[in-house]
């Protein structure tokens, strides 16, 4: 049997929140079959005496993850002057420091159990490369603003159509996405929307962050970002609205028309945005998934506290602590986002579906009984031993040793460049 892989006794965490004890089998990166398996396979992992409960891989929805260094270099900040201090960073930064801040950034979600995420930058072509050398798996979003306001050399519409027409790494969707209203003008929003219709990708975009961003634009154009974006047709099935944090009643019902919605609840947090109105979203039939964003504004990728702190912080704004329950959580981190990336790509732990796995480990913080309970409310990365994406063992209680190589390659140059500068 050629790259099959055998998950033996673990608990599979089902669709119900149940675990059930069996075998998974991965096949040319297909789970091939659930259940007993006699034969042998290529690599096999002891879920039985490991302890192992298999879920779903987790997919983080809005990252930045060249803004590696900038890890615990931008606290205590709002938005606006965040912007300043990232936008210096970028002016700086060369190619070199993208891929190596990509490799850190990509082997942080690795080790956290994420298997998938959206990426909101520029560079993407480097940060593909680096998508690659990993083995891993992206949707690459090269980020569009005004040309008298990026920092980027040349047109940022031509530099992402160019990422999107070249791309030739196959785990790479390559899309598009839109600073924010603050920085890119209305034409500047048709050219992207425009792109992303002609290649038929997804476009991202951050959306009414902060409450300063929805008093100015309203003092621009007379309407709030989201009015204003529905009214000119931005609003779609193909747009993934990140943050949502200052909508009004008509608004929370306009961006119901989008594919889904990013909530990024740790960022919000950190830069005093505020708190998203997630149940209203839902209620008004939002799709919701989770976003760390940046590790400047976060400052993890972790996508197992997003769910526990996304929960809560709705719980805290409305005094109901049932207003997100840990399995609505689950799904925004899981199968939400899935159906928002993936569109009918088989997805989850099924025959048929893509091999992407998340292994963790049973006992103290993650039971058996109300597995999705002790995931959301009792975990953290601590308890996470396996990254599976594709069929391939990113990690398994430590890195594979070619990501392992890459890893310490890329932190020792960052390091030296540190030094130097
Ligand atoms: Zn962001």
């Amino acid at each position: 049997m050629n790259n099959s892989l055998a998950i033996k006794g673990a608990g599979i965490l089902l669709g119900n929140g149940s675990v059930k004890n069996t075998d998974i089998l991965i096949e040319d990166g297909v789970i091939s079959r659930i259940g007993k398996i006699g034969k042998r396979a290529d690599k096999i992992i002891d879920g039985k005496h490991e302890g192992l409960i298999a879920i779903p891989g987790l997919i983080n929805t809005h990252a930045h993850i060249a803004m590696a260094p900038l890890k615990g270099m931008v606290d205590g900040t709002d938005l606006m002057d965040f912007l300043k201090t990232t936008s210096d960073f970028d002016a700086r930064n060369s190619k070199s420091m993208v891929y190596d801040s990509a490799i850190v950034g990509m082997a942080e979600m690795i080790r956290n159990g994420i298997t998938d995420f959206v990426d909101f930058y520029y560079s993407e072509d480097v940060v593909a490369k680096a998508v690659d050398d990993l083995n891993y798996q992206g949707n690459l979003a090269w980020v569009v603003l005004d040309k008298d306001k990026t920092t980027q050399d040349g047109d940022p519409i031509s530099n992402a159509e160019n990422f999107i027409k070249h791309n030739k790494v196959k785990s790479v969707k390559p899309m598009v996405a839109i600073q924010g209203v603050y920085a890119a003008s209305k034409e500047t929003m048709e050219a992207a929307y425009e792109i992303a219709k002609k290649h038929g990708t997804k476009v991202t975009m951050h959306i009414a962050e902060t409450e300063y961003e929805v008093k100015e634009h309203k003092k621009k154009h007379g309407l709030r970002p989201v009015e204003w974006m529905h009214k000119n047709g931005f609003v779609n099935k193909n747009l993934l609205a990140v943050h949502c944090v200052w909508l009004d009643k008509n608004e929370i019902a306009m961006i119901s028309n989008a594919g889904a919605v990013s909530y990024n609840p740790t960022s919000n947090m950190k830069l005093g945005s505020g708190i998203a109105p997630i149940t209203e979203m839902m209620d008004s039939g939002a799709s919701i998934t989770l976003g760390t964003d940046s590790v400047a504004s976060n400052n993890s990728l972790d996508i197992i506290s997003e769910m526990k702190y996304g929960s809560l912080l709705q719980a805290v704004r409305l005094g109901n602590p049932k207003a997100i329950l840990p399995k609505q959580a689950f799904s925004f981190a899981t199968y939400n986002a899935a159906q928002f990336l993936h569109h009918g790509k088989s997805y989850g732990l099924k025959e048929g579906a893509k091999a992407d796995i998340t292994l963790i480990k049973n006992g103290i913080g993650a039971g058996r009984s109300n597995a999705i309970n002790a995931l959301v409310y009792s975990s953290s990365p601590a308890n996470i031993v396996g990254t599976i994406v594709n069929g391939k063992v990113l990690y398994y209680k430590g890195f594979a040793p070619k990501i392992l190589e890459k890893v310490t390659t890329s932190l020792k140059r960052l390091e030296k460049r540190e030094r130097s500068s």
